[in-house]
């Protein structure tokens, strides 16, 4: 069984998604998007590929998708012209294959698979209903509601049972679908998980990220709209938007952390915007130093952007190990504690006597930024100064990123003064809310209409609560017990 070697102390993506229709060996090209997309996912991967005649054909696997899809025989009993993908990174529902997706029913119509980034925070509720009507659960994953609404909805055709299914789900989802008529994408009404269109030749590409259009050749075309349902045929490109219009809630740590920095999210390149988080982050708090060192590798693209602002050299003072893998050994505690010195190590010639300042993306238990921190003191800093290119991560989500309950997010018990003092820096500092919004091009948070998701760091969930206690505190106790 795969099993992180360290703590790896951040937010996680839950997954990514991806979709073609109309190539040849559709699905030699889905395992390589889902490659691009690992990132979002080393948990479990699956593909479901349509063949002639409609015949569906699955492959699912836990591990890493080179792994999985690695092997020859293995893709070619994947045949067909359309196909979905599925990397995973679990968030509800156990470690195990039942839960991996794409997930795949027979219906009256034919086939039909599914693929879910995001999470639906209604689903405990409309399962149990599911369940007192006879629908009989195969999978603990919230994406399964998906299959049942469809399966007891009314409507004849699949995409009117699909928009009957999505209007009674609440929460994030960027999903595909497939079926033997077309290749579906669509995103929830204030779209905040990402979904992109893609174009190669005659084929048409689904999937989270443009990295994933890069990796296949394929072209960006565009961005599938909040609340939009893209349906792909051999005709070309239909689109509906049922839902009431709502102002759009796209999930702002997407540009902090998620995406991969190659990757165009909301038409904004991710890379050149993590360098302007890191200007600004540097107007806000600068601070006398010799080095801007990045915690590698997410905390690059803010640490040459505070640099520059700052007129500071920026050096790798932290030289990531990339070989280690995720898969290791079973972690005891006295192996978790080595991870980040197996993961990370001090580049000592230049960091001795040297005030530094670290910049990182994010800081949610701590754990791994008082061991970094520990690692450039003994290899000679004269000062380690701490800037963080997203605010302090005071709440969990509940849309499809596996958070830490609030009682171990280190923001959400100690004021900055006191998470300096527990991580042992000289002083630290995290972009303000309004300094992410302008590093975004706009003047500052507007209360009343964020245009992002930035619950995490203010607790304001534009998508209600529905499977969890509208308490705080009771939301906490609930979330713990569930871990
Ligand atoms: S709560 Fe945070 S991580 Fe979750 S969707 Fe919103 S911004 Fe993204």
């Amino acid at each position: 069984m795969s099993l992180p070697l360290s703590d790896d102390d951040k937010f996680h993506e839950e997954c990514g998604v991806l979709g073609v229709w109309n190539a040849k060996d559709a699905a030699a090209l889905v395992a390589l998007g889902l490659h691009a997309l690992q990132h979002r996912g080393q948990e479990a991967s699956g593909i479901v590929a349509m063949g002639e005649g409609g015949q569906f054909r699955t492959h699912k696997g836990l591990g890493l998708v080179g792994d999985i899809f690695g092997d020859a025989k293995v893709m070619a009993g994947l045949p067909g012209r359309a196909a979905v993908g599925h990397n995973r990174y679990a968030t509800t529902g156990e470690t195990a294959i039942r839960n991996v997706q794409p997930l795949f029913a027979d219906f009256e119509f034919g086939g039909f698979a599914v693929a879910h980034n995001g999470n639906l925070t209604n689903a405990a509720q409309l399962r149990r209903a599911l369940v007192r009507r006879g629908c009989l659960f195969q999978s603990s994953t919230d994406s399964e509601v998906f299959v049942h609404l469809i399966a007891i909805s009314l409507y004849s055709t699949v995409l009117d049972r699909l928009i009957d299914a999505l209007k009674q789900v609440q929460g994030a989802y960027s999903l595909v679908a497939l079926h033997n008529g077309a290749l579906i994408g669509a995103r929830d009404p204030l779209g905040v998980r990402p979904l992109v269109l893609g174009r190669l030749h005659d084929s048409w590409v689904l999937a989270s990220e443009t990295c994933a259009l890069d990796i296949v050749g394929a072209d960006f075309v565009r961005d599938v709209e909040p609340g939009e349902i893209v349906i792909i045929d051999d005709n070309g490109v239909q689109s509906v938007k049922p839902f009431t219009a709502a102002p759009e809630r796209f999930c702002i740590f997407e540009y902090i952390y998620f995406a991969r920095p190659d990757s165009v999210v909301e038409g904004t390149p991710v890379y050149d915007t993590r360098k302007r988080i890191g200007a600004e982050l540097a107007r806000e708090s600068h601070v006398e130093a010799d080095l801007v060192v990045p915690v590698p590798d997410s905390g690059v693209p803010a640490a040459m952007g505070y640099a520059s602002e700052a007129g500071i050299p920026f050096e790798l003072g932290i030289i990531r190990n990339h070989y280690v893998g995720r898969t290791f050994i079973e972690p005891t505690d006295q192996i978790r504690h080595l991870g980040v010195k197996l993961k990370h190590s001090a580049n000592r010639p230049a960091l001795e006597g040297k005030r530094v300042i670290l910049v990182d993306d994010s800081i949610v238990r701590g754990t791994t930024s008082k061991k970094i921190v520990e690692m450039v003191r003994q290899a000679g800093a004269a000062e380690v100064h701490m800037r963080i290119s997203s605010p302090p991560t005071t709440h969990s989500c509940y849309y499809g990123i596996d958070t830490p309950d609030r009682a171990h997010l280190l923001a959400a018990q100690n004021d900055v003064a006191a998470m300096a003092k527990l991580i042992g820096v000289d002083s630290l500092a995290f972009i303000s809310l309004d300094g992410l919004y302008r590093a975004l091009g706009r003047p500052g948070r507007n209360a009343a209409n964020p245009g992002y998701c930035d619950a995490c760091f203010t607790g304001d969930y534009a998508i209600p609560l529905t499977d969890w206690p509208a308490n705080e505190e009771q939301r906490t106790k609930q979330l713990q017990a569930s871990l």
